[in-house]
């Protein structure tokens, strides 16, 4: 645990110094991620119910009996969610007892002011219920009134209690209400969980304790914006914000703090980006490479094709990178079959013309293969030593082959993460090529130090991002677009087909491969042991041999087959020994035929929607029509036919994303579009796979909704930095207090005098 270094540094003070909070609490509030007195501030409501009607016990009973109780629409709320208005009564403790026993027994309290009663019923917890009150004191009570026979009743409403009678009972409703945290207004209602609501920690208790936290601590809440910012943006200060979320004034009130937050957390993210990005801008040592290369030149002569213009620009960004002595982080986006990999081996031989070495780095040792493999056929015939390294190699192979690497013989070395483990040592690493990062995380930049070298970095992605979040979530790379497929491309037509019409599915692939084309069949991971998967796609394999396609040779790959079988039945593909390719969904990435014309996904229903647009990609490869046929349950099929996945009622959700999927796969064939609707479908978190990407979490704050929000703070972050590299002026000094007590240890990015 860390002590409170400096006091008045919320972040460092530990959420147990709040009244209220012993070490049970604390130890539940840290497992959902609420460590400190900070975190707790900014421990921010879900939703608010409004609770500023307050009226007497007649008035309640008319309205209740008029229909209007409770579910009476307050409107939407500053967060967008259903605004759930209640009613509010204060009156004074008449009598209370326990009906019943055991299991069954409940808690009854009498409540009454001048125009008449009501009762109070709480099942279970009597023991603690019959503790709380005694006769004669004011409550003020809010919930959902109901009619129990011709009893008003609230069941189990929330309670404030006011000063005991005779204890300055002299103010008016409003003076007395000062500590009230239940009623009398927007009420917060707060994230909790099963285990903290049962500790206490309820939206009841999270409004005691940040009440307590807020005495204690609100008054040195840190203002870490300059005052620039908060003037330009109109932002309410940190202070204010939190009092306005946590105990809203009015609705305009509740949506001012919530901005501020909101931009305050996006601001934090992007301050951080931003200082990162100067830090490796300053940074020295980086390799300033000749970039007239013979190699680069002869692949680029020796190419079928002429480079697209896109590529060719990329082609030189990168190399302006590379011929600089600052360190390159660049992130190379292109849709499938943009051909960045022919973009990647062009930098990766300027490396090698240097005399250094490259390394290209894949998520999975299948796909390290194929990268090899398609490598090695661009190099044809060229002089250069390309090796690939993955853990199934006999250990004597990989022995003589880490020894080829330590002394440089090897030139470009193709492999997975397990390219930076301890035991391979480079001569001297100069390039680096990360394929698909978003699978496995950024390497750090420490780890490639460890290799002895200050490598340039070529990060790839076929996952196209939108362009506001990729300036978020790669606000420290560069970034180059390949934004143009090759001109002879054609774009794949997609149909939506019903699993009833696979004969018509099957004569249609027929055709095409008496035409002289190939095609794949694919099959989703069904079973979450890769054991029932083989069968399942076994079954399929023998099915359509047999029975569907007899005259035809088919082949069928799986994650489970080893190496040389793979490479043999891809070797036999790619010749045209095979007809047809019955694969899980190992050929989703990297799989390269162009003649292979034809695309069947069976149960495409159950296939996230990159994953579709990725194996469309592994089509329209050369310059024949080519074709995606989505097979999916028949009533599925039907219904986005008709366009009735626009949204329905009726549908489950699972049912209605894969619908929309499917109909967005047949919509278009942009992959950026195809990412902002996968985004929209799936969240963000979900979208990039949450944690390992390192892609922050935004608890307040929304990517997608507060997109505006979010350029605002990212332009801010990036013009202080610009204008005050170091955060030395005046205004900048908290700003640079936070980062410091933040990330100095950590990250040893913000090394300022
Ligand atoms: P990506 O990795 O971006 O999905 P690839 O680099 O695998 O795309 O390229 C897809 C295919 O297009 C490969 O067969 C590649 O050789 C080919 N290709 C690359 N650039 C061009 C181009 N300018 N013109 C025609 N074909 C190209
Ligand atoms: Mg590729």
């Amino acid at each position: 645990m860390h002590s409170p270094t400096n006091p008045s540094d919320l972040h460092s003070i530990p959420v147990q110094f709040v009244k209220g909070i012993g070490p049970k609490k604390s130890v539940l509030l840290e497992q959902a991620g609420i460590r400190t007195v900070e975190d707790l501030l900014f421990h921010v409501p879900r939703r608010y119910i409004d609770r500023t009607t307050v009226l007497s016990i007649a008035q309640l009973r008319e309205e209740t009996l008029a229909g209007a109780h409770g579910t009476a629409q307050g409107g939407r709320d500053a967060r967008g969610a259903e605004l759930r208005r209640e009613f509010t009564v204060i009156g004074e403790v008449r009598s209370f007892r326990v009906l019943g026993f055991g299991a069954k027994s409940r808690f009854l309290l009498i409540l009454a002011d001048r125009t008449g009663s009501l009762q109070c019923v709480w099942f279970g917890g009597v023991q603690y219920w019959k503790k709380m009150f005694r006769i004669g004191e004011t409550l003020a009570v809010s919930g959902e009134p109901g009619m129990y026979g011709a009893m008003l009743q609230f069941a189990h409403p929330d309670i404030d209690r006011f000063a005991p009678p005779g204890e300055g009972e002299d103010g008016s409703a409003a003076t007395q209400w000062v500590d009230a945290l239940n009623t009398g207004g927007l009420v917060p209602m707060y994230p909790s969980g099963q285990d903290l609501a049962r500790a206490g920690l309820d939206s009841g208790g999270f409004r005691r304790v940040i009440a307590g936290a807020w005495k204690t601590y609100g008054n040195i809440v840190p203002e870490i914006l300059p005052r620039s910012i908060t003037d330009a943006r109109g932002l309410v200060s940190a202070r204010a914000a939190l009092q306005s979320v946590h105990r809203p004034a009015s609705g305009t009130d509740l949506r001012e703090g919530l901005r501020r937050l909101k931009y305050e957390e996006f601001f934090r993210f992007q301050i951080k980006l931003a200082m990162k990005r100067r830090t490796m801008r300053e940074e020295s040592g980086g390799i300033a490479f000749g970039v007239k290369s013979a190699l680069a030149r002869r692949l680029v002569d020796t190419l079928p094709f002429t480079l697209t213009r896109a590529q060719v620009k990329v082609v030189q960004e990168i190399t302006s990178d590379m011929a600089s002595p600052r360190v390159m982080n660049r992130l190379l986006q292109g849709d499938v079959g943009s051909g960045k990999t022919v973009v990647a081996l062009l930098a990766m031989l300027i490396a090698v013309d240097n005399g250094y070495q490259s390394v290209f780095m894949a998520p999975t040792e299948l796909l390290a293969e194929q990268h090899f493999r398609t490598l090695r056929r661009l190099l044809g015939d060229s002089p250069v030593s390309i090796r690939l390294l993955v853990g199934a190699q006999k250990s004597a192979l990989r022995r003589d082959l880490l020894e080829d690497i330590r002394r440089g013989t090897v030139q470009i070395i193709v492999g997975t993460h397990a390219l930076f483990e301890k035991n391979v040592a480079f001569a001297r690493l100069g390039f680096v090529v990360i394929d698909e990062q978003h699978r496995f995380g950024v390497v750090q930049r420490a780890t490639l130090r460890s290799k002895g070298a200050n490598p340039d970095v070529l990060v790839m992605t076929a996952t196209p991002i939108p362009r506001t979040l990729s300036l978020t979530l790669y606000g420290d790379l560069d970034v180059s677009v390949i934004d143009e497929l090759p001109r002879d491309r054609k774009p794949v037509t997609t149909v939506l087909k019903s699993d009833a019409d696979m004969s018509s599915v099957a004569s249609f692939v027929r055709e095409q491969v008496r035409a002289g084309r190939q095609a794949y069949f694919v099959y989703p991971l069904i079973e979450e042991s890769e054991k029932l998967d083989l069968k399942a796609a076994t079954v399929h394999y023998n099915r359509l041999q047999r029975e569907v396609f007899p005259d035809l040779r088919l082949g069928l790959i799986h994650g489970r087959l080893a190496g040389e079988e793979r490479d043999a039945v891809m070797e036999r593909f790619t010749r045209g020994a095979i007809d047809i390719l019955v694969a899980t969904t190992v050929i989703e990435v990297g799989i390269d035929v162009s003649n292979a014309t034809v695309m069947v996904i069976e149960n495409a229903e159950r296939f996230g929607l990159s994953q579709l647009h990725q194996l469309r990609g592994r089509v329209g490869r050369g310059s024949d029509r080519s074709f995606c046929i989505l097979v999916a349950k028949g009533w599925i099929a039907g219904r986005v036919g008709r366009g009735a996945a626009r949204g329905t009622a009726l549908a489950d959700d699972q049912q209605l994303l894969a619908e929309r999927r499917l109909a967005a796969m047949v919509a278009t064939t942009d992959g950026f579009r195809i990412a902002e609707t996968d985004l929209q479908l799936r969240g963000p978190g979900d979208f990039f796979g949450t944690r390992q990407s390192g892609i922050p979490e935004f608890k307040i704050a929304d990517i997608l909704a507060d997109a505006l929000l979010l350029d605002e703070a990212r332009a801010d972050a990036l013009a202080i930095v610009e204008g005050d590299p170091h955060l030395g002026k005046a205004e900048h000094r908290s700003l640079l207090s936070y980062l410091r007590s933040r990330y100095h240890d950590e990250m040893k990015l913000i090394d300022v005098g």
